[in-house]
């Protein structure tokens, strides 16, 4: 496998200053290369090239041309799936299947869907109530738009936001995840190739010293913004400075209800992929699992036998579903909560320990299944990122509805039942920006994913993230 140009790119051009960070295989520790994260120079040649590129040939080039020209990337993308799967495997340990057919194939399809939006999208005629006048409201592009993204699926954000603000006709300035930054610097080189002008995407490396450095910047124009919520505050707080708008997806504590009447045989490989699937590093991971009282034992037991069944293994490894956490850093954190959850009198039933033999050298953690936590502790409060269930029982749909909202976050949901008027009652009272009716985690590309609460308020996927990466100018023209 080649390993991408190292350094942040910039306008077609590599920059190779900066302080070396290491790119680690979490699979087996080992480092791969290291990486400069671009000092502030490089943060301000970015967004310059962006802008200029902006207000030169990618802004006034015909939407028609613009279109071409993703198509295109989408088509080099599809290309080199197997290359830019292999990246991102090696760089953030999923396993090399999945990253295949869920992050990279993302990537594409966004690229392809946005691109045909782009005669498309249109703008509206606004009805007067008086006058002789004519009123319309346009689209417009913000300019340079700053993408921050999380680690897990690195790809897959290349897509959710750079597909669209390009479509919109915006440059983009990509800040990938420290822990996973092959991708984006593949990518970059991509676009070049598919004939993008230089500046349209320029990629620029470093962690969250680089991240606040474009979010303060003064002549952006947008930020698109995947992490975590504690990261999400920081860059609200930074991009307030210039009011900047941010679109913020950020993490979740989502709640997955079983009622009793749900049909069992297909809940436990939807509540263990749900919880576990990417190793829990999911913002929608499913990590409230509420089961109706009258089902518990039977949900309990098939849980725990499909936890234990998921294969865990080297991400390389075509068999594997759960692949390793992204640092000894992560794997320790997620430890601790299952240590705290049994100090305070919970249960864990199963998993939660380190395989060894062949993994021993990466950040394996097996599947854990919770049982006995409270409502208030921790286990069961806050994001944990990692392959943790916790299982709690209920007697009622108002008791459950009342107790899977007591949550700051309100990103997904699940709902298991065979009632059909409870199914839509339960999703319409939800606060969640997403929620599955017997299933858990699909997302189609043409469907809006995102938050509400502390969640955030992005929504990627579908005409919605056009909105997302476009201001309204309203024209009115007396006659
Ligand atoms: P993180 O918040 O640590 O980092 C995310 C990105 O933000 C990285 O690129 C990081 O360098 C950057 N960053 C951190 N602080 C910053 C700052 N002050 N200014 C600018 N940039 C900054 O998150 P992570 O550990 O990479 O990812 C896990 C988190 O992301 C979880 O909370 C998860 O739920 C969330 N997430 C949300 C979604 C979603 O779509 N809602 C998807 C994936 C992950």
């Amino acid at each position: 496998m080649r390993l991408p140009m190292g350094g942040s790119l910039i306008a077609g051009t590599l920059r190779q200053e900066g302080e070396m960070f290491p790119v680690e295989n979490p699979a087996t520790g080992e480092v791969t290369c290291e990486l400069p994260a671009a000092p502030g120079g490089v943060v301000d040649a970015a967004v310059g090239a962006a802008r200029q590129a902006g207000r030169g040939e990618w802004g006034s080039m015909s939407p028609g041309r613009r279109q071409g020209l993703l198509e295109a990337l989408a088509a080099a993308v599809r290309e080199h799936e197997e290359e830019l799967a292999e990246l991102e495997c090696l760089d953030n340990g999923v396993p090399l299947a999945i990253v295949r057919r869920f992050s990279v194939a993302a990537l594409g399809r966004s690229l392809r869907y946005f691109a045909g939006w782009i005669d498309k999208f249109a703008g509206e005629v606004v009805p007067l109530t008086g006058g002789s006048a004519l009123d319309y409201l346009t689209r417009e592009p913000y300019g340079v738009v700053v993408a921050i993204s999380a680690y897990n699926t690195p790809s897959l954000y290349l897509g959710s936001k750079v597909a669209p603000a390009l479509a919109a006709g915006n440059t983009v300035v990509v800040k990938p995840s420290p822990l996973a930054s092959l991708p984006a610097l593949r990518f970059a080189e991509l676009c070049t190739e598919a004939g993008l002008p230089a500046g349209t995407v320029n990629v620029v490396l470093g962690g969250a010293a680089v991240g606040s450095a474009l979010v303060a910047h003064p002549d952006v124009g947008k930020i698109g913004f995947t992490g975590s919520r504690t990261s999400g505050r920081e860059v609200s707080r930074l991009a307030a400075e210039h009011l900047t708008p941010v679109s913020l997806e950020l993490g979740g504590k989502s709640p997955n209800i079983v009622f009793a009447d749900a049909d069992l045989s297909q809940v436990s490989a939807g509540a263990a992929l749900g919880a576990f699937a990417l190793t829990g590093q999911a913002c929608a991971a499913g990590s409230r699992l509420f089961v109706h009282e009258d089902v518990l034992d039977t949900v309990i037991a098939s849980l725990e036998a499909a936890a234990q069944a998921l294969p865990l293994g080297l991400p390389q490894d075509p068999t594997t579903v759960l692949g390793p956490l992204i640092s000894a850093e992560h794997r320790e954190r997620v430890e601790g909560f299952l240590t705290r959850a049994v100090d305070s009198g919970a249960e864990v039933l199963c998993g939660g320990d380190r395989p060894g033999g062949e993994l021993s050298g990466g950040y394996f953690l097996r599947p854990a299944v919770v049982v006995g936590a409270t409502d208030r502790s921790e286990v069961v409060t806050e994001e944990i990122f990692g392959p943790v269930v916790a299982v709690l029982p209920f007697r009622s749909e108002e008791e459950v509805v009342g107790r899977a909202n007591a949550s700051a976050y309100g990103l997904a949901a699940g709902i298991w039942t065979r009632d059909l008027s409870r199914a839509h009652r339960v999703a319409r009272r939800l606060e969640a920006g997403f929620v599955w009716v017997n299933t858990y985690g699909t997302v189609p590309h043409t469907a809006p994913f995102g938050g509400v609460k502390q969640s955030g308020d992005a929504r990627e996927g579908s005409r919605l993230a056009l909105e997302d990466y476009t201001r309204a100018k309203n024209v009115y023209v007396q006659l």
